[in-house]
């Protein structure tokens, strides 16, 4: 067995422990920060609770596993329910559809409010299906620095149906092509974002998504998001995992091309392996900076950031639901501004999420906790102060305008997350939610490995390297790396 060093105790860190500890290893991990979970944390403003980061869960089943692994009974420690209804739309047009999970209650809700063939939807759903079939244990399971990846069964069966799995289209461009209403366009092209892309320029493949969402499921966990960070944390400790709060690791020793150890506070350990949950970037700049660093990869374009007011609401309000999105007038146009621009369109597509109403205790009685978001670009030095303020009246003239009541004069306490502070507090560069963006055919190849090609004993896990961002990836990303001390 090893003594291994975890650097960060982000979800993918908490996961790479357990999974090592389980392995009979002696791991360590060190966290900047004096609490656990990175992205995945929470605030408390009052008497309201907020997820500071994400608020959609689908395939639970992953963390499931790492109670399994060690032998315990995941519902003891960790429960969750499935939604039925996915998300309310709200559409500028004062169209609402309700996004059942139900797909044939989908449907109905479809035709019944827009022009769209039920046909069609079914259509989507069923390349949905395809794409996760035939792609996701290639690109979200296995490691594409295997070679053995390329010639396994996933892979011939991707082989044979490639024409088929939208490499060569955008995912805007399929949509329209299958979609007679621009409503339903614009609503399966928002799952883009998921991965912090632009539809107009990440690949069809990316269809993949909605498969996640609408036919697996979404989830919501009892206590909120959080609670995965405890229940994790909380594992990890019981499989006598030793956690380093408030102690950033400064340097990642090496000698003769093989880790040695780390150094925080000053002082140097010894470790025999690593894994580096920092983000890769700031992994090679800021950890190894003597080490030849593999440029074309880190400067790679970075997903785009978030702009989030959380907010508490003294006023409940029964047409919103756990997830809202009220959608922008011109998609393109928003995603031009985050993308090309490095801006913020003037009529963002505002996403509202609503804990309180599974989860009553995250809000007083008379009120709710609106976790307010909308998609920004990643941090280029912009003038946020400016770009804040006129998001936040854009934003709230948005909110009046759905709602058909003013809420600024309901907020009673207020936090705001940007893309600096996201960098300062979980060091992902620029302030990128999902490491690169997929707004490339290639992207997919573009990532890190999970394992060091330079340096013997180091590996790399988390939203920034393969498979890439967003929770199941991240934890696939453990898995990944832990197949290697095998
Ligand atoms: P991170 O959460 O990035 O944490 C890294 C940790 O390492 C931090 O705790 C940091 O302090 C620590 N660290 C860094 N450097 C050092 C160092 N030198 N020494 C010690 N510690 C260090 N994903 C979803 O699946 N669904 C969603 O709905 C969703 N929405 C999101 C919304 C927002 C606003 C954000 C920010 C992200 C969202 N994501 C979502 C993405 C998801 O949060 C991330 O992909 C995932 O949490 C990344 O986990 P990670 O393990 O890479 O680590």
């Amino acid at each position: 067995s090893y003594k291994v060093g975890i650097i960060g105790s982000g979800v993918a860190g908490l996961a790479s422990a357990i999974r090592l500890a389980i392995a009979g290893h002696h791991v360590e991990v060190f966290e900047a920060n004096a609490y656990p979970g990175g992205k995945l944390s929470e605030i408390k403003l009052g008497a309201y609770r907020f997820d500071a980061g994400p608020s959609l869960l689908t395939l639970p089943s992953l963390i499931d596993e790492l109670f399994e692994l060690a032998g315990e009974n995941p519902a003891q420690y960790f429960t969750y329910q499935k939604l039925e209804i996915n998300c309310e739309y709200f559409f500028p047009d004062g169209v609402n559809i309700s996004a059942h999970a139900d797909q044939e209650k989908l449907i109905e809700e479809i035709i019944q409010n827009t022009a769209e063939r039920p046909e069609n939807v079914r259509k989507a759903l069923t390349k949905s299906q395809l794409l996760y079939e035939h792609l996701s244990e290639l690109f979200m399971f296995s490691s594409l620095q295997d070679p053995k990846t390329f010639v396994s069964r996933h892979a011939f069966k991707a082989y044979r149906k490639l024409h088929r799995l939208g490499f060569f289209q955008t995912m805007n461009g399929a949509n329209a092509s299958t979609f007679d209403d621009p409503r339903i366009t614009q609503m399966f092209n928002r799952y883009a974002t998921y991965n912090g892309s632009s539809p107009y320029k990440t690949p069809a493949t990316m269809n993949i998504i909605p498969h996640l969402e609408m036919s697996l499921g979404a989830y919501f966990p009892a206590g909120g998001m959080h609670s995965i960070t405890l229940a994790l944390y909380s594992l990890a400790k019981r499989l006598g995992v030793i956690f380093h709060f408030n102690q950033p690791v400064e340097r990642i020793l090496i000698e003769k091309g093989h880790v040695k150890g780390l150094m925080t506070g000053g002082l140097s350990l010894d470790f025999d392996r690593l894994v580096s949950n920092m983000d890769i970037v700031n992994s090679y700049r800021k950890l190894m900076p003597d080490l030849k660093a593999p440029k074309f990869l880190l400067n790679q374009p970075k997903s785009s950031s978030a702009l989030i007011f959380y907010w508490g609401i003294g006023k409940k309000f029964s047409q919103l639901d756990l997830h809202n999105i009220l959608f922008s007038r011109d998609y393109k146009a928003e995603f031009e501004h985050i993308f090309q621009r490095g801006a913020i369109f003037n009529d963002p597509t505002v996403y509202i999420n609503i804990t309180s109403r599974y989860q009553p205790s995250d809000a007083p009685e008379h009120g709710e906790n609106w976790f307010t978001m909308i998609n920004v670009p990643n941090n280029q030095s912009q003038n946020w102060e400016e770009l804040i303020t006129e998001a936040r009246k854009n934003i709230l003239d948005k909110i009046t305008a759905t709602l058909g009541e003013d809420i600024a004069p309901l907020i009673e306490v207020e936090e705001i997350l940007d893309p600096r502070t996201i960098e300062s507090k979980t060091s992902s560069a620029q302030g990128a939610l999902y490491g690169n963006s997929s707004n490339n055919l290639f992207a997919a190849f573009l990532r890190h490995a999970n394992k060091s090609r330079r340096v013997k004993g180091l590996y790399f896990c988390g939203g920034s390297v393969h498979p890439g961002g967003g929770i199941p990836m991240s934890l696939s990303s453990a898995k990944l790396v832990a197949k290697y001390f095998r």
